[in-house]
């Protein structure tokens, strides 16, 4: 199998650092698209992904053959078309390019908020359905988005997954510390919500890093054959 030629999506934010630093770091091919340029050494795509064709510019000129699209405006805006416009149909754009260009694999970002309806979440999988009244518009866009890159599995070759990290924290990180630290500014400490027993999983940035380039090397291998207990227990004999 020849390598892979890795285009991340969103490469300049938080997360797409960590993805970009580990690729180059194993020796691959890397290039970045993103609305912000922060890099001097890593080939730079700059533009949006809501314009496909910017999109397939990139994947062409770069000759791409996995994409990681980690790209979202943050969370907790109150904007809700910009939600939309970004996560959904830039998504899609992204999808459309892939397809129209060839490229084999596709490993989105999606958010462990798109399942989580303000009640505790225990001993789930992934088959929890979405929930009928979305947390706010930031998590049913990226269940969309999420959705339309599950479907899109299989169209024109193309491979592709979704990973849910839930809090995601290390070095970069521009959002977590800074509204910790923000609460210790305006003495907001003393204040408590709930009974201290809230649980919140967080994942550090290099494994969710890590995460996405195994999902994309995964994408690869066929999965194995269920074992036999999956498939419908043998009729009984007569006399059982
Ligand atoms: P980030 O804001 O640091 O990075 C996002 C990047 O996307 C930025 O560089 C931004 O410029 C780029 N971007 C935004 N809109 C774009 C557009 N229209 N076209 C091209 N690029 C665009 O965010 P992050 O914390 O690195 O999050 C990465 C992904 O992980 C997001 O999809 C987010 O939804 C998801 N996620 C993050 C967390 C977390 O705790 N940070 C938790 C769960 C899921």
């Amino acid at each position: 199998m020849s390598k892979d030629i890795y285009l991340v999506i969103g490469g300049s934010g938080f997360l797409g650092r960590h993805i970009v630093q580990q690729l180059l770091d194993r020796g691959d091919i890397v290039s970045v698209f993103d609305i912000v340029q922060r890099y001097d050494d890593v080939p730079f795509y700059s533009g949006d992904i809501t314009d496909e064709d910017q999109v397939a510019a990139a994947l062409r000129k770069s000759g791409t053959t996995c994409i990681i699209h980690t790209a979202s405006p943050p969370a907790g805006l109150t904007d809700s078309a910009l939600y939309f416009k970004v996560n959904v149909d830039g998504t899609k754009a992204v999808i459309a390019a892939a397809v129209a260009c060839k490229v084999r694999k596709l490993v989105f970002t999606s958010s462990a908020g798109v399942v989580f309806n303000g009640t505790d979440i225990v001993d789930v999988d992934e088959r929890l359905p979405f929930p009928e009244v979305p947390m706010d518009a930031y998590n049913e866009s990226k269940a969309k988005a999420e959705e339309a890159v599950l479907e899109a599995n299989g169209k024109g070759g193309l491979l592709t997954v979704a990973l849910r990290p839930a809090g995601i924290f290390g070095p970069g990180d521009r959002q977590v510390m800074m509204g910790l630290y923000q609460v210790y500014e305006r003495g907001q400490t003393h204040f408590q919500v709930g009974n201290n027993t809230n649980l919140f999983d967080w994942t550090y940035v290099g494994n969710v890093a890590r995460a996405h380039i195994l999902a994309a090397d995964k994408l690869d291998i066929p999965p194995p054959a269920p074992p036999i207990s999956a498939f419908e227990k043998a009729p009984s004999t007569v006399g059982d």
